[in-house]
């Protein structure tokens, strides 16, 4: 949440990502009631066993998290839409990936506080970058000291604004096409399946993109009369036109990865 000097919240970023004030006002109530487990044991997992999970977390992430990626979770903690950030389990699942692709070239959407972020920018060699575009830079501020410590700050080109634009930008030079190992999708969920018709071209054959939260807090199969917070129902018809085409899309390998909230990683055949 972006708090103004007066103390009010700062509704701007929202009303771009098509939320109105009154899904803000949900947003908000949604993220106090979780916060105290996203403390506890992280959010936003589809695994139904809190135990279970912090099990997970105190045995084989936390131990292996580094300094700053847990500098940069605890001080996301303490902002209020904590709730959008990615998990420490699948942040390691992300690094694990890009570390056996041996990936050097990758695009992120979606930034936040930055924690896919650093842990993109961990995973990649030296002479990695990762292109990573929001519409919040106030955001990406908050996590980008924590960055700068962590010593990557260099592979990072952070460019502010809606990303379809960003995108297109990319798209106009031939030189992007087909340029990338990994591509992250994490931002407007309502946008990602006019992501993917234009990401098809940025990712190179044999990469990989990954889109996050296609779980949807489980939203995907709840029934009719299933009282869903406003924003989970808002944006269920997208991820599951979005999972329908993934499904059928004959230019790529699928598996959708029941970690945290879900992300289906496609590669791209040809
Ligand atoms: N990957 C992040 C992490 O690890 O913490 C979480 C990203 S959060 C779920 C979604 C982000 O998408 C927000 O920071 C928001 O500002 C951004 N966003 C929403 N709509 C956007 C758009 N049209 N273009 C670019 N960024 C957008
Ligand atoms: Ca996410």
């Amino acid at each position: 949440m972006v708090i103004a000097g007066n103390g009010e919240i700062e509704k701007q970023p929202f009303r771009e990502m098509g939320l109105d004030l009154e899904d803000v006002e949900e947003v908000e109530e949604v993220a106090t009631q979780v916060k105290g487990r996203h403390v506890e044991t992280g959010h936003k997992t589809l695994l139904r066993s809190s135990a279970l999970y912090k099990y997970i977390l105190d045995t084989s992430v936390y131990p292996r998290e580094a300094g700053e990626l847990k500098e940069l979770r605890q001080l996301t903690e303490r902002h209020s839409w904590n709730m959008m950030a990615t998990p420490p389990d699948e942040g390691q699942f992300l690094m694990l990936l890009l570390r056996l692709m041996n990936a050097k070239r990758t695009l992120e959407i979606g930034v936040y506080t930055g924690y896919s972020l650093l842990c993109t920018a961990l995973a990649l060699p030296p002479d990695g970058k990762v292109i990573a575009l929001d519409i919040s830079k106030e955001w990406y501020d908050i996590g980008a000291p924590v960055i700068q410590k962590a010593g990557v700050a260099h592979k990072i080109d952070f460019r502010d604004g809606p990303a379809m634009d960003s995108i297109e930008v990319l798209l106009q030079d031939d030189k992007n096409h087909d340029s990338f190992d990994f591509i992250f999708v994490d931002a407007d969920k309502d946008n990602y399946l006019n992501y993917h018709k234009k990401l098809m071209k940025l990712v190179r054959v044999g990469g990989l993109i990954g889109y996050d939260n296609t779980l949807w807090n489980g939203a995907l199969v709840a029934g009719a009369d299933d009282p869903l917070p406003k924003y989970l129902h808002y944006y269920k018809p997208f991820i599951l036109e979005l999972n329908s085409f993934l499904a059928k899309d004959p230019r790529i390998q699928i598996s959708q990865v029941p970690i945290s909230d879900g992300v289906t990683l496609c590669r791209r055949l040809f």
